[in-house]
Order: C-alpha cells, then structure tokens, then sequence
C-alpha cells in the first residue's frame, strides 16, 4: 500500500502505520532560535513525523528573504540533532543537492517553481545518481500532468527509487478563494498513473490559516497519504509565507480536529468523497458559468435600454429553446430537465433586463 511505502521509504524508524504522516515546519529556516524552538514544540506532538525547513527560497522579487544558504542547513542539522525529526528541505540546484547531503539532510523537496522546468530537473536528477535518499516531488505551478509525471521519470531514469508526490494546487486564472487552487483531480489521476505516495502540502494550497482544517480534511478524505503543513514559533514575525503559517500548538488542534479514515477499512467513503469532489468542482464551475451568464445578459440590458429595445423577443428565445433540447438529447439529457433549468435562468434573466429598464 502506498502509505506503507511512504512510512518505510521515508523514516524507516517508524512504526508501520495505516494513518497519513504529517511533515511540519516553517516555510524557511530563518535563524537558530527560531528552527530549534519550532522543532521542539513539534517534537512533543506524536503525529509529526518529519521536519520541514526551506534554505533557498525561490521568490518572484529578488529584494525579498531568499533564505540563509548553508548556515541554515548547519541548524537544521542540529534541530534534528536535538529532536530526533528527520528533515527534509527543497533544493533547486545541483550545489543545493551537494550542500544538503552533506548536512545529512533526510530527504529532499524539488519546489513548484523548479518542476515546471526540464532542464532544471534533469540537473537535479543527475545530481542524486547514486544518492539514496527519497525525492519529494511538488506539481509544477501550472495545472500540466504530464509535466509532473516527467519530473518523476527523469528521477527514476537517474536510479531513485524511494519518491513520493507533493500536491501543492496550481495557479489559477479565475478568482479563487485559495492561494493555489487544488483542483483535485490532477493529484488523483497521478497517483492512479504512477502508484506513488502522496502528501498534501495544505499551506500552500490554502495561503491563509483559516482554510488549513477543511482543505486537510479534504485531502484526508480523498486518501492522501501525508499533509505538509507550515509552522512557526511565531508565525507573524516569519520571513516568508506569514499570512498561512501556524504555530505548533494551533498544529495540534487541527490535527485534533480532523478525522483520520483507515485507509484499507474505509475505501467505499474514500470513493464516494472522491466522486463527491468532483461534483462540488462541478457545481463550482456551473456557478462560476451562470454567474457570467447573469453579466452578460446585464449587459445587453443595457444596451437594449439605450437602443429603446423590448427585454423579451419570444421567437428568438423559443428558437434557442428548441436547440437546446435538440443538444441535451445529443447528450443523454431529458428535454423536461433542459426546459425547467433554462427556462429558471431566462426568467431571472429577463427580471435581471426589466429592473435595468425601470432604472
Ligand atoms: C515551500 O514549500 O516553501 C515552497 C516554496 O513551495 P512551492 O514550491 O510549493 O511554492
Ligand atoms: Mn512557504
């Protein structure tokens, strides 16, 4: 089972477990206090498993934090020193790779920001040749599968054999009110492609704290394998990602809060919230259509007004009517169900015209 492999590849001193391991840390190692405070506290709750901490931080100004470079590593050493969490960091270049081993990193995170790049991957891969600890693989920034599953071949064409996917979410063209959006889909269809492990990188999908406990949930429903959740002995002070940070003791209750489904006992639940998601994207698009729907008709309101135009030319709506019975049918649908649903939005739709005429 791929949880398994995730718990044996990853940290083989843990107890084989069935429940999803959370990695937890802040989004950059900012200075010694900050990383070993952070890394006590997560040390006392049980379900951390593995300790995060970015070094170079890929940011889109350059005048911004772009992390402490080697000093960092030698505190992240020590917090898993101290603590005895394994760490993980994100590494972008061949040199990251070559700094990060030799501060005996655990394991390695190859950012969003990096996977959108073949080359760039292809560096990194040659670099682990030889190497044998696992690669934590993030989706590229953009919604492209393919992109992501090349990120993994090249990794395995390089001989690393332990790997496991990061879901992130994906910039998003459309107003949303996530960071980046999850669009879960994606994600699923990876691991029914590549079989590898999962984890679900909340904070970055979420960009905010208050998201973080219903979009965990989420995942946990859908079977992820992991969370990657950002955490900071004082998330506002923090240097980078301050706005979706949370300190660890805000960690435990949300780790307290969520439900933890038994991934071989529970699959029927797993496959009905994975078809169930599906349907909430859906109704999120029908919703985000009608909207637009509603404005454009707004619009030729408008226009009709200062045209001196009627609202209703009933020919041309029972014409499109009659075409959009003759397409539902193409498509499996009754005609009483295209009748009801467009004739409830050209109602609203005329209401919407006439108040603009009244104006
Ligand atoms: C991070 O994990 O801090 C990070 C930079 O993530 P991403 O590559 O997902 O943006
Ligand atoms: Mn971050």
């Amino acid at each position: 089972m791929a949880n398994t492999y995730l718990q044996r590849s990853v940290t083989p001193a843990f107890p084989p477990s069935d429940s999803p391991i959370i990695i937890a840390g802040p989004c950059s190692v900012e200075s010694e206090d900050q990383i070993l405070a952070t890394a006590q506290a997560l040390s006392k709750i049980p379900e951390v498993k593995m300790l995060r901490g970015g070094i170079w931080k890929p940011r889109t100004r350059p005048a911004a934090f772009e992390g402490r470079g080697e000093e960092g590593l030698v505190w992240l050493r020590e917090a898993k020193q101290t603590t005895g969490l394994p760490i993980i960091t994100e590494v972008a270049t061949p040199e990251h790779v070559e700094l990060a081993l030799k501060y005996d990193i655990n394991a390695l995170w190859v950012g969003a920001r990096t996977v959108v790049n073949p080359f760039s991957v292809q560096q990194l891969a040659d670099a682990m040749r030889g190497v044998d600890i696992p690669v934590f693989i993030k989706n590229p920034v953009s919604p492209d599968l393919q992109l992501w599953i090349g990120a993994f071949e090249r990794f395995q064409k390089a001989g690393v054999t332990r790997l496991v996917a990061i879901h992130r979410g994906f910039s998003y063209y459309k107003e949303s009110p996530y960071r980046n959006f999850p669009m879960w889909e994606i994600p699923i269809e990876l691991t029914q492609k590549l079989n590898v492990p999962i984890v679900t990188d909340v904070s970055h999908i979420c960009g905010n704290r208050e998201l973080l406990q219903a979009t965990a949930q989420k995942a946990l429903d859908l079977a992820t394998d992991g969370l990657m959740i950002e955490c900071h002995i004082n998330p506002s002070e923090a240097l980078t990602d301050a706005k979706q940070q949370i300190t660890p003791d805000e960690l435990k209750s949300l780790l307290a809060g969520l439900t933890f489904r038994s991934k071989s006992s529970n699959h029927v639940e797993r496959d009905l919230a994975n078809l169930r998601s599906e349907i909430d994207d859906i109704d999120n698009e029908l919703l985000q259509l009608l909207a637009r729907r509603m404005e454009v008709s707004a619009q030729i309101g408008e226009y009709k007004k200062r045209n001196n135009v009627t609202v209703v030319q009933m020919d041309r709506w029972k014409k499109i009517l009659a075409e959009h019975v003759a397409t539902g049918a193409d498509l499996g649908l009754s005609p009483q169900l295209i009748d009801e649903v467009f004739e409830a939005i050209h109602q609203a739709s005329i209401k919407r015209q006439s108040s603009i005429m009244e104006d």
